[in-house]
């Protein structure tokens, strides 16, 4: 019964701690990014109109991102947890997953801060643009991509925070490392694996 969100810039390493996040606490990892990319290369009419803001750096609009993660949060696998990568990442969002999880007389346990600078998350996106061809990950598409974060994401993470949710950890380092410091985040508020439980 862990509800997680993972917020931190492009670059960050969310996806990566995600699948293993999700894997260790025994919950589906929910990303918005992968789903829309998934949309693109379907070429559903979600992805058609997706396609231009994903490729660009900018948000796609909340309208159609909110209805997605309703109907993705809806589904049976996510009624008793979850973990959402890269989602809510505006204000709005945020509202949107308030509501849903007010409906359902639920509440997010610990909301996952990833921080890494410019010129890690600049350099480590440079390198997967060689390796996935993700067509967002050229460098001046990255540059936009961080001024999106800091703009409208940035500002969720003192939201989190006054809500005392917030569990912040060093991204740079190995992936085992990053791992270890968020499971030892999320067990000093008492939230543990799903073989510790
Ligand atoms: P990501 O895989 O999280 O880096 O997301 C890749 C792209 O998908 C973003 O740059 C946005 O264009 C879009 N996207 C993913 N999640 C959201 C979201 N919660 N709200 C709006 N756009 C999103």
């Amino acid at each position: 019964m862990t509800r997680l969100l993972l917020i931190g810039p492009p670059g960050a390493g969310k996806g990566t701690q995600a699948v293993r996040l999700a894997d260790a606490y025994g919950i589906p990892a929910i990303s918005t990014g992968d789903i829309f990319r998934s949309n693109v290369k379907n070429g559903t009419e979600l992805g058609k109109q997706a396609k231009a803001f994903i490729d660009a750096g900018d948000n796609v609009p909340d309208s159609l991102t909110n209805a997605l993660i309703r109907d993705r949060l809806a589904q049976d696998d996510a009624k008793d947890g979850f973990l959402l990568d890269g989602y809510p990442r505006t204000i709005d969002q945020v509202r949107e997953l308030d509501e849903f999880l007010a409906s359902r007389e639920t509440a997010l346990d610990a909301v996952v801060e990833i921080t890494a600078d410019i010129d890690e998350v600049v350099a480590r996106l440079g390198k997967r643009a060689l390796e996935q061809g993700r067509s967002d990950d050229t460098e001046q598409v990255v540059r936009h991509r961080l001024d999106v974060y800091r703009e409208q994401t940035a500002p969720l993470v003192d939201v989190y925070s006054e809500r005392k949710v917030l569990v912040k950890v060093d991204g740079i380092g190995d992936i085992d490392e990053v791992t270890e410091r968020i499971t030892a985040g999320l067990a000093s508020r008492g939230i543990g694996p799903r073989d510790a439980a």
